[in-house]
């Protein structure tokens, strides 16, 4: 059975996604997030098999998908057992080449996109600074001009791919004043003089991604890399996150369905008082619960996606799906480690992993209390 916006297409799509997630990159999970680091080959691989360019253009060497083929991508990596591998690969697909397919000029693309989508290149967003995350109007990165150059100076942290990417794309100011009218979109490059990876993040989760700290001096970047429009970046910043919301709910979805697969088996599998535990009224009720509040986080991001790809305003119910559903995957892994015992809390156990890597939901890519500020706001407030 297929549920819109999914075709019979999309849902092909979905099976051989998850039958390469199942056979090449969740056997190899643990062993990556214990290195704290997943190969780079996992891009190219993934490049040669037309994954990283699902819903991008032929012309640049995608498959020429739609967004709901994006949307099957976030929601099938989030199977893969590593919130960091998901990161990794999501970071690249999912927020930092959108910038460059929606608002590059064809050299543009043919400079990023074309190796990205092949994985030969690895993407990074830029936006969040020390001093300001949540605040984007706030940033202090500055690019000036000179010479038909910017100059930039200023750091950013916690980039994800932000070690190991080839470009950034990053939010900077290009007025002393910044905020609304004042932010652009520069593409930064690794070996540019004065730029430099100052820090690779220790995390409570999504231990496989690199997450970096950057800093910038006197970084000159030519003209040619501006995306979009000088002084526009803030509207251009908020349009891409509307993808990157709907992205991570979709994530939440997929990752706690993967959860609670696992648990609903092992409350079958494990024996306690004589029974199986998933037999105890009370752990049935918490399966119950968990697969209500999944199929509750399904729908609400599934009509987030609806209206998105219909163009519509879609800001209210993409806020509150990412809300939802991000915080929703928190509690179902919160579960789940309750149902395995003390095996839960053991790293050998998936389990374990996904409560980590969950809690990172309610805080990237906008916060829940961002998000309830949105959703107050749409509703008059
Ligand atoms: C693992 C990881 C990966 C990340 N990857 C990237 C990336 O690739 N690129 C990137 O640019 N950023 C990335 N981020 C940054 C992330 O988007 C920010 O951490 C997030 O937006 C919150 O910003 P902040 O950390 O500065 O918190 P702050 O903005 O300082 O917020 C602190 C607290 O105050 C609350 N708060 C702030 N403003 C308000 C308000 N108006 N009303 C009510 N409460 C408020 C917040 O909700 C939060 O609880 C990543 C973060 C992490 C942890």
């Amino acid at each position: 059975m297929t549920v819109p916006p999914f075709t019979e297409e999309h849902e092909a799509l979905r099976e051989s996604l998850r039958s390469f997630v199942e056979k090449e990159i969740r056997p190899r999970a643990a062993e990556w997030e214990a290195a704290e680091e997943f190969p780079r080959e996992l891009f190219t691989r993934m490049g040669e098999l037309g994954f990283l360019g699902l819903n991008y253009p032929e012309e640049y060497g995608g498959q020429g998908g739609d967004a709901v083929h994006g949307a099957v991508f976030a929601e099938e990596m989030a199977r893969c057992g590593s919130g960091g591998v998901a990161a990794g690969i999501g970071g690249h697909v999912g927020i930092a080449m959108p910038p460059i397919l929606k608002f590059g000029t064809g050299e543009q693309k043919e400079r990023w996109l074309v190796p990205g989508i092949k994985g030969e290149q690895i993407g990074a967003l830029a936006i969040t600074e020390p001093g300001a995350g949540s605040d984007v109007a706030g940033l202090k990165t500055f690019a000036r001009r000179d010479n038909g150059e910017f100059v930039v100076n200023g750091a950013k942290t916690f980039i994800t791919n932000g070690v190991r990417a080839d470009f950034y794309v990053t939010a900077v100011k290009t007025t002393q004043e910044g905020g609304h009218h004042g932010l652009s979109f520069l593409v930064l490059e690794k070996g540019m003089p004065g730029f430099e990876v100052t820090g690779k993040l220790e995390k409570l989760g999504w231990h496989a991604s690199d997450t970096g700290e950057l800093a910038f001096s006197d970084v000159r970047v030519p003209e040619e890399s501006l995306l979009g429009e000088e002084n526009q970046g803030f509207y251009l910043i908020m349009a891409n996150f509307q993808w990157e919301r709907i992205s991570m709910a979709l994530g939440a979805v997929g990752g706690m369905q993967a959860t609670f697969e696992r648990t609903l088996e092992y409350a079958l599998e494990r024996h306690a008082f004589g029974r199986q535990i998933g037999r105890f009224q009370v752990i049935r009720h918490k399966l119950a619960a968990m697969a209500t509040k999944i199929e509750a986080a399904r729908d609400l991001t599934y009509q987030g996606l609806r209206l998105f790809i219909s163009g519509q305003d879609a800001l209210k119910e993409v806020s509150m799906a990412k809300l939802y559903a991000c915080r929703a995957a928190v509690e179902v892994a919160d579960e789940a480690v309750q149902i395995h015992g003390g095996y839960g809390y053991m790293r050998e156990y998936d389990v374990e992993r996904a409560l980590r890597d969950a809690r990172l939901g309610p805080i990237g890519g906008g916060t829940d209390e961002i998000m309830k500020e949105i959703i107050g706001k749409q509703l008059g407030l």
